[in-house]
């Protein structure tokens, strides 16, 4: 498993190309910078790391685009210390991400397959979330909440109580909420019952598939 120069020169580049689509956060552009993103994906598609495109991964799964990625981290204002909690772990790229800022991450994924795949291969290349759960991401996990943040990297047809109800008050989910196309949205917990709501455009992401699917 190697980082040649010639991955790190491409992943500067990447770096440039989500700068000037609009990422600032200082953090997470580094985190993007130093992640090895080839070692997330089958070595068919090597070449294709650096470009700013989603991917196939196993079990009819994709990484997300790498802007896509920075935008929803940007969207969480990730602190060293927080407590987050990723719905949909998949290639494990965006948790690396999320591990490299310093947070403490949980995340859940409903694939058997990608679970077991991306919980040995985290800590192989030096990634330490808390914890990875093989289950459904529409319950949360109520065991470890509240959380600082909560992302979901997934569209989501609706907005899944219990993600709501899991966050500190001052908390953000970030989640793509929509069926074909969703709408990139942001709740900010402001007290028990109270949340402001924010939209950031349209993303396409695979669906948030619920347990019967
Ligand atoms: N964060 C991932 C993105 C993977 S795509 C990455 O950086 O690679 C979305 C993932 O959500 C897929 O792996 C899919 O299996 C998972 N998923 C779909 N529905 C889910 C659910 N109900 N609970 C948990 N994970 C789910």
């Amino acid at each position: 498993m190697k980082d040649t120069l010639k991955h790190q020169g491409l992943r500067q580049k990447l770096v440039e190309v989500i700068k000037n689509k609009g990422i600032t956060d200082p953090k997470v552009i580094e985190a993007i910078g130093r992640i090895p993103r080839h070692l997330f994906m089958d070595s068919g598609f090597l070449d294709h790391a650096y470009q700013d495109k989603a991917f196939p991964i196993a079990a009819d799964q994709t990484i997300s685009q790498p802007y896509t990625v920075a935008f929803q981290t940007e969207l969480l204002q990730v602190k060293p210390g927080h407590k987050i909690l990723e719905i949909g772990t998949g290639s494990g790229y965006q948790t690396a991400v999320l591990c490299v800022m310093g947070a403490k991450v949980y995340s859940i994924e409903r694939q058997h397959e990608l679970y077991k795949k991306t919980s040995q291969f985290l800590p192989k290349i030096g990634y330490r979330p808390k914890k990875l759960v093989f289950g459904d991401g529409y319950i949360g996990m109520e065991s470890e909440a509240p959380f600082d943040s909560i992302i979901v990297t997934a569209g989501a047809p609706f907005v899944p109580k219990p993600l709501l109800s899991q966050l500190k008050i001052g908390g953000r989910l970030v989640i793509p909420v929509g069926d074909d196309v969703q709408v990139m949205t942001l709740f900010v917990r402001k007290g028990p019952k109270d949340f402001e709501q924010h939209e950031y455009g349209e993303f396409r992401f695979v669906p948030l598939l619920e347990d019967k699917n």
